[in-house]
């Protein structure tokens, strides 16, 4: 790559991952110090960031050493986003954003290095995937609308030889007529479209079951418990469309990296290359092995907008032993939380995917937003408003039920038309759908 900036040395390295916990802590630290180096010379943030410190670069010599730093969070980059670019304009080649669902979006760039490394990022998805040349992807996001991760499974798919058809988001017919014209054995996708394009199929008279799809690598909504067991979801999408293996993945634009589940579904690999995860309490300290903690990331090999000890809000289980697919690689859980949304409902710590898990599978339920609020003791409490066009008092006693049994909480369940509902969910500008409402 023809850039002044290619000091970093990132380097396509797919064997460290079976390479032993010793092996791999040594190789993180050596990139470490290269990448603390970088970001010093060249990012205006944290050399800001290590000069208030007090801290040299030199000084970071292992994983364990970044303690001495500051963590950076959303508020920093969205305030100071262009101090975080360590090259100039015109060494940025893809310009994207986050999603904005909390606050302003941030402007991500990358340089066409960061785009080499996204590419190798999702060739290791794949290849967890045990995906093959042989393989056609149907591609069931968007590449455009300043969204890093679709361009990212194009490339790695390239990188892999894997064959890719861009499809985009929706269109269930265009879906349908690809999987019957291209013949994709692998569908890319939000795991919830799943079951919309069933529902299509069989609207339609299209037998799915015949659609040839054999994997499905999931993104944008979970599909494991933090066991690795299904989710009510993706059980439902399992009941009804079985012979297709679901992949859990997790990513965000910030963290440029995903962490991908191998054909044994216990958790997303950490892909040691590329980027250090830490896992940390309320007070910025390590979390025991066996506690939730929220993924905070160091980048590795990233040239155009890298991070040093970036809080991205997400709480995970992480496991440490060695997996069944010889990789030696830490695993993290699905997420299950977002710091900031965690609720306190006497006594019961709890996370709105807990509360959307126990929803999403109910027939009677066409959509719903969870709202938090403080009530007079000043304590969280939790309303829950269902759109459907079959309430009933029975419904009603079947969701608070399933509540007390599964999350252990008593929530305030109301009804309303569904479209009114919606009026909720849809917010013009944003990439996401509100499911959440916090109030407190
Ligand atoms: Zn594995």
């Amino acid at each position: 790559m023809n850039s002044v900036f290619n000091e970093l040395t990132f380097k396509r390295q797919p064997d460290i991952q079976y390479k032993s916990k010793e092996e791999i802590a040594a190789f993180q630290n050596e990139r470490l110090q290269e990448q603390m180096a970088y970001v010093y010379a060249h990012s205006p943030y944290y050399r800001r960031v290590f000069d208030e410190s007090h801290v040299s670069p030199e000084d970071i010599k292992t994983v364990a050493d970044l303690q001495r730093l500051p963590v950076t969070t959303k508020t920093e980059l969205q305030k100071f986003n262009n101090d975080f670019f360590c090259v100039p304009q015109s060494e940025i080649v893809d310009i994207v954003t986050t999603s904005g669902t909390t606050g302003d979006p941030v402007v991500v760039g990358l340089t066409k290095h960061d785009l080499d490394r996204l590419s190798y990022n999702e060739f290791l998805t794949f290849s967890a995937a045990e995906l093959t040349k042989d393989d056609i992807i149907q591609l069931t996001c968007t590449l455009d609308k300043r969204f890093m991760a679709g361009m990212a499974y194009f490339l790695g798919a390239v990188e892999l030889g894997t064959g890719i058809v861009r499809v985009g988001g929706g269109v269930p017919q265009l879906q349908w007529d690809t999987i019957q014209r291209i013949h994709p054995t692998t569908l890319m996708c939000v795991p919830s479209f799943l079951i919309k394009l069933a529902e299509f199929a069989e609207k339609n008279g299209i037998d799915f079951h015949k659609s040839g799809i054999k994997k499905a690598i999931c993104i944008g909504e979970s599909i494991r418990t933090k066991e690795f067991g299904f989710t009510e979801l993706s059980k439902h999408i399992d009941e009804r469309w079985g012979e297709i293996k679901l992949y859990n993945t997790y990513a965000s634009t910030e963290m440029q990296t995903g962490f991908s589940e191998c054909s044994f579904g216990c958790g997303g690999h950490h892909q040691p290359e590329l980027i250090i995860v830490e896992f940390l309490d309320e007070n910025n300290n390590p979390v025991a092995d066996d506690e939730p903690g929220e993924v905070t990331i160091t980048h590795l090999g990233v040239e155009g907008m890298p991070l040093v000890r970036f809080k991205t809000g997400d709480i995970c289980y992480h496991h440490t032993e060695k997996c069944k697919c010889g990789r030696n690689t830490m695993r993290l859980s699905a997420v299950i939380g977002r710091r900031s949304q965690m609720l306190k409902v006497k006594g019961t710590t709890v996370y709105p995917p807990a509360l959307f898990d126990v929803l999403d599978p109910l027939p009677e339920v066409a959509n719903y937003v969870v709202e938090a609020f403080t009530n007079d003791l000043g304590t969280d409490e939790i309303r829950i408003l269902v759109g459907t066009n079959t309430p009933s008092e029975e419904l009603q006693k079947k969701i608070k039920d399933l509540y007390r049994a599964k999350v252990r909480v008593a929530p305030i369940i109301e009804f309303a038309n569904p479209a009114d509902v919606d009026k909720i969910r849809i917010v013009e500008g944003q990439r996401k759908i509100t499911k959440f409402v916090d109030k407190r």
